[in-house]
């Protein structure tokens, strides 16, 4: 607006100047004219009523375009003027249909497909997702109370989303008027870069998650990098968490381990409630099976749940798949489901999750490429320091990951369990003087699991 004022002054000294209009000329016509648009050569220019326009288009039409070709720097000038009463009925115009389309936005029907069956009593407990469940449940039935945000973090396939459905479906049965969306990460940027490139009044996307009552944001981690996002991700927080409404993130990592984040998004992540959930336990991953199989209508002897509690592993999906080849196996072949039947049907499942969990040769492996230094030489007994670091951190990780003894880690580095214990402190130590350290041995675990 400014800039429109700045330059409409520019055209007037300059017509004012070259013409050598005297006071009264410009204060009657000139100076209460104003420029209110401007689109490359076409601009509109407010000019009080009907009759002032027809003196100005008679005598001035043609000094004011010669003025704006001088101050704009361009020889196609399309000038146009309009009344005041045109200029208001415009706006009034221009408000009704802003209105409607905010409207339109906000009652959108939902694009995300919230699963139905992924529900609270769909959900089976157990000791590494209980804090999450309860919580989860507690901001439903409680919204903006307890938590807020209630930010849910843990690696994928442990059902972060499920929850997060979950609330939703809960609410949508106890709250049907409650306004509440639930989007990934991914989806709001995509919005908003759409709402940006398409130069769409950003009150019209500001609006539609301004309003609601509660707001599930899915995927967060994705937010890193994206400058533009966060800030509007930041500002939709505020304006929800000021007006007291409940928002939910789910993350893969906590929020320490986010980068290229903006602080205050991190700070706001972690002044809620902060909860993760870890892979599930043979105990809870059998109970998962055995709830599953149930949902599938499929039956399943306990010593084949036991089997395949204790060895599919990393994560719940694939739980679900080797649910569904056995149910697929047994209708097709006619075939009851057994011990020997699932060791058969599941061998090449049980091969990938076996590829895909954390061993200590896995980590051997990987420290070994990171670090540029040959595994017989981390086993073996050279003491320089590149080396030494090498095995420290591979004793750490086998340690932390791997729930590994000192004993156990130094038979297969082949070293005394009392240097493997020294490994281990030495780390812990450097992870707790140095952040960079810190991370690196994050960056590792996280890209070990991935
Ligand atoms: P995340 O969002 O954490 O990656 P999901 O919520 O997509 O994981 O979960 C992956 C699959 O595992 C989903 O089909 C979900 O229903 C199932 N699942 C995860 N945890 C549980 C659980 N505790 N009980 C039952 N099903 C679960
Ligand atoms: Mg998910």
């Amino acid at each position: 607006m400014l800039d429109l004022k700045y330059i409409f002054q520019g055209v007037l000294d300059y017509v004012r100047e070259k013409y050598d209009y005297i006071d009264v000329t410009m204060n009657l016509w000139f100076n209460p004219l104003k420029l209110i648009k401007m689109d490359g050569g076409r601009v509109t220019v407010l000019c009080g009523d009907d009759w002032k326009r027809s003196v100005i288009e008679e005598k001035y039409f043609s000094s004011l375009i010669d003025g704006f070709q001088h101050e704009l720097e361009i020889k196609e000038i399309d000038l146009t003027l309009i009344t005041q009463e045109e200029y208001e009925a415009a706006q009034a115009e221009e408000q009704k249909k802003k209105a409607e389309e905010i409207k339109k936005e906000e009652n959108k029907e939902e694009e995300i497909y919230i699963n139905p069956a992924y529900t609270f009593n769909n959900f089976v407990v157990g000791s590494s997702n209980r804090v999450a469940y309860e919580t989860s449940l507690l901001v439903c039935n409680s919204p903006a109370e307890y938590y807020n945000p209630l930010f849910l973090y843990g690696p994928s396939g442990l059902g972060k989303t499920h929850l997060l459905f979950a609330i939703i479906n809960e609410i949508k049965k106890n709250r049907p008027d409650f306004k509440v969306v639930y989007i990934t990460c991914e989806e709001f940027t995509n919005m908003l870069v759409d709402s940006i490139s398409k130069k769409t009044d950003p009150m019209i996307f500001r609006s539609k998650f301004r309003g609601l009552d509660f707001l599930l944001v899915d995927d967060i981690q994705f937010l890193a990098g994206k400058k533009a996002v966060q800030e509007e991700m930041f500002h939709t927080f505020e304006a929800l968490y000021n007006k007291g409404k409940q928002v939910v993130f789910a993350s893969d990592r906590h929020p320490s381990e986010m980068e290229n984040i903006d602080k205050r998004l991190t700070t706001r992540f972690s002044m809620g409630g902060l909860f993760d959930i870890e892979p599930p336990d043979t105990e809870l991953r059998q109970a998962i099976f055995k709830h599953k199989a149930d949902n599938y209508g499929v039956e399943i002897p306990n010593n084949v749940l036991q089997f395949l509690a204790e060895n599919i592993k990393t994560n719940i999906r694939q739980i679900e798949g080797a649910i569904k080849t056995l149910k697929a196996h047994s209708l097709i072949n006619g075939e009851e489901i057994s011990l020997a039947m699932a060791k058969r049907v599941l061998s090449e499942y049980l091969r990938k999750a076996e590829e895909d969990s954390i061993n200590a040769e896995k980590i051997l492996k990987y420290v070994s490429m990171r670090y540029g230094i040959k595994k017989e030489d981390i086993t073996g007994p050279k003491r320089d320091t590149a080396v030494k670091n090498a095995r420290h951190i591979c004793a750490f990780l086998m340690r932390d990951m791997l729930n590994l003894t000192y004993k156990e880690i130094g038979n297969i580095l082949g070293k005394h369990h009392s240097t493997i214990m020294d490994s281990c402190l030495k780390v812990e130590g450097n992870i707790k003087k140095s952040d960079t350290y810190r991370r690196e041995i994050e960056e590792i675990e996280r890209e070990l699991k991935a």
